[in-house]
């Protein structure tokens, strides 16, 4: 999505409304974003100062990261920068600032990356997720497995035959 603020720039106009549709392609770790997304917000210049606000619902798909159970959610993500003078920092990149290039902002990657930035590490369904079972792989949320708690790993079994043999030996 490409902006032209030239009427903002060039005194027509103090405030420039946006809405508009973006879809995200690519997902981050295990979030994808399976529905176009609405953003809305405006470039605004009070006394010759110049920011973009921008506001978007971003619909997501993901799982618990204990139950993995799927998560749908709409997460709210905003973006809010200063405009810069073009003449002035065109030769400089610099990420405080969006730098509009002949008048024409491009807002896509901007805010899909701010879009990446936000998400969380991971997700849980709810805060008191029990996740599974480690044993039988039951779900806890829907009730208690019958697995005993204590009940030694037998992964360690063959590690503990061992350990016995070798003293045995000795
Ligand atoms: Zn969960
Ligand atoms: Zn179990």
């Amino acid at each position: 999505m490409t902006i032209d603020i030239r009427p903002l720039l060039n005194g027509e106009t103090n405030e420039i409304k946006l809405d508009f549709p973006l879809s995200v392609d690519e997902g981050i770790r295990d979030v994808s974003f399976p529905e176009s997304i609405e953003v809305s917000g405006s470039v605004n210049n009070k006394a010759g100062y110049v920011t973009l606000d921008l506001c978007a619902n971003v619909p997501y798909r993901t799982h618990c990261a204990r139950c993995l159970r799927e998560i749908n959610g709409t997460k709210t993500v905003e973006f809010s920068k200063p405009v810069a003078d073009e003449k002035t920092l065109q030769n400089n990149e610099n990420d405080d600032y969006v730098v509009p290039v002949e008048g024409m902002i491009d807002v896509s990657e901007m805010l899909i990356e701010q879009i990446l930035l936000d998400f969380p590490y991971r997700h849980l369904c709810k805060e008191d997720c029990k996740g599974l079972c480690p044993k039988c792989g039951k779900d806890l949320n829907e009730g208690s497995c019958g697995c005993p708690a204590d009940d030694p790993d037998p992964r360690f079994d063959v590690l503990r035959k061992l350990l016995e043999d070798k003293q045995k030996k000795n």
